[in-house]
């Protein structure tokens, strides 16, 4: 499956210029091609075609108001534009309902003010790893590199960023292979709970740890501040800075504890279900968890693609199911329970958690859409391809959200990094390896070995 690696970039003085230089023209090119396509509605014209608005990129470049363009890589105000041209096919997509998820609003203009500045690199820009290690870029140069880890293949392309606080970044994309774990028989439901950011099938209520909760507030601090501020005052500059910092500190230590979380998760089960969110261009109702919702998505497209790549099975339940109405112990679906309701029991005489009632309900939902026998059965209706979702960080350029990054953290067969998961608070669950019944054992354990990996199921009930 494809992976982008991503790694810090150290470039020279020098190199930063021609950086700033590639990222304006990528920016200005996007800008035209997305202006093209305006000006054509505004005019009630046809909308220009991909292959017109590059033939108009070519023209532009001999004009003297464009003749700079000639600088930079054709390939990056080549990539700028398939951006451009990217952004309205999948805004259209939205429009008419194909595209899963959020609605997307109209592609808006790039700013020099943006977040992150991104310029792509393909093959035929000819980048390439030097052998003394360093990322080669036409019109650049041999940018230092902090390897982290190795590269499991060749890549195919190369995006570099730099984010609001100057730090910048090569993310490779490469074909990684499947690294199937031995199977488990462990299998878990995973609820977004209404306090917690998680809660399982066993139990464990799973909350973002105080340092991620931490430099929240200290965004939340520094957002006041800058909004007490005189504009254009040199205090109101220093002020933005300071947001900048603390938005790029809580996007990273989220992202690294959702890694972490995922991982230890992917680990320990051979089943995986979760509540499908996904379906939201609808209005969410149930406020108390909007507060997750953002770092959910990110988690469920690590669990997606962790689950892939080795070998365990993710199961996306319709969030219209009824988790919370219905015991989990006898099956019986009840009235509606109102937010503050926390435990409940129910008319069989069990006493439930809400959010732990919830998991075990997602994972027995999940479990019915398994096959019971053994073998094998690629053609069965319900299965559906592996979704990608983005995943979510100031530091990624639009274009390439599709394809799940690597980062710290995230090496579920132990990688190349002494790293191990931190604990998650609550439940007091061990993690890593060690806990794994022997193979063989247990009902599901052989029940999994035969069925092909690589699939996520969706189900709706109701
Ligand atoms: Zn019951």
């Amino acid at each position: 499956m494809q992976l982008r690696y991503a790694f810090r970039l150290d470039p020279t003085l020098v190199q930063r210029r021609a950086l700033g230089r590639a990222f304006g023209c990528a920016r200005v090119v996007f800008n035209d091609a997305i202006a093209a396509r305006r000006a054509a509605r505004e005019n009630g014209e046809a909308f220009p075609t991909d292959a017109q608005l590059s033939k108009a990129l070519t023209a532009a470049k001999r004009t003297p108001q464009r003749a700079w363009l000639g600088e930079v890589s054709a390939v990056v105000l080549q990539q700028a534009l398939a951006e451009a041209n990217t952004a309205y096919r999948n805004f259209f997509a939205s429009i008419k309902g194909t595209r899963k998820g959020r609605k997307l609003g109209v592609p808006r203009f790039r700013s020099r003010k943006d977040r992150a500045q991104s310029i792509r690199f393909t093959k035929a820009a000819r980048f390439r790893v030097t052998s003394a290690g360093r990322l080669r870029l036409p019109g650049i140069g041999d940018v230092p590199v902090r390897w982290s880890r190795e590269l499991p293949s060749e890549p195919t392309s190369v995006t570099v960023t730099v984010d609001a606080v100057g730090r910048y970044h090569a993310s490779f994309v490469v074909e990684a292979p499947d690294a199937p774990l031995p199977p488990v028989d462990r299998e878990v439901g995973i609820d977004l709970g209404l306090t917690h950011f998680a809660v399982l099938s066993d139990g464990t209520k799973v909350d973002a740890p105080r340092f991620a909760r931490k430099a929240q507030a200290k965004l939340a601090r520094a957002q006041k501040e800058l909004a007490r501020r005189q504009k254009g005052s040199a205090n109101r500059e220093k002020s933005r800075r300071n947001v900048a910092r603390a938005h790029v500190r809580v996007a990273d230590t989220r992202r690294d504890w959702l890694h972490k979380l995922s991982t230890t998760i992917v680990q320990e089960n051979q089943l995986i279900a979760v509540e499908d969110l996904a379906v939201s261009g609808l209005a969410r109702t149930r406020l108390a968890r909007s507060v997750h919702d953002a770092g959910w998505s990110t988690f469920v497209a690590m669990l997606t693609y962790k689950a892939q790549r080795h070998g365990r099975t993710l199961v996306k339940v319709d969030r219209w199911f009824p988790s919370t109405r219905a015991c989990s112990a006898c099956g019986a679906v009840g009235e509606a329970k109102p937010l503050h309701v926390r435990t409940w029991t129910c008319g069989c005489g069990t006493t439930h958690d809400r959010d732990v009632n919830a998991a075990r309900n997602i994972l027995a939902a999940g479990r019915a859409v398994l096959p019971v026998e053994t073998t094998s059965d690629p053609g069965r209706p319900g299965q559906l391809p592996v979704k990608q979702e983005p995943t979510g960080s100031a530091a990624r350029p639009a274009a390439q959200t599709g394809i799940p990054a690597v980062h710290g953290g995230e090496d579920v067969n132990g990688g190349d990094r002494p790293r191990t998961p931190r604990r998650m608070s609550g439940g007091g669950r061990a993690h890593g390896h060690g806990r794994r019944p022997p193979e063989g054992s247990g009902r599901s354990a052989g029940r999994y070995k035969r069925r092909a990996p690589l699939k996520v199921l969706r189900l709706t009930v109701e």
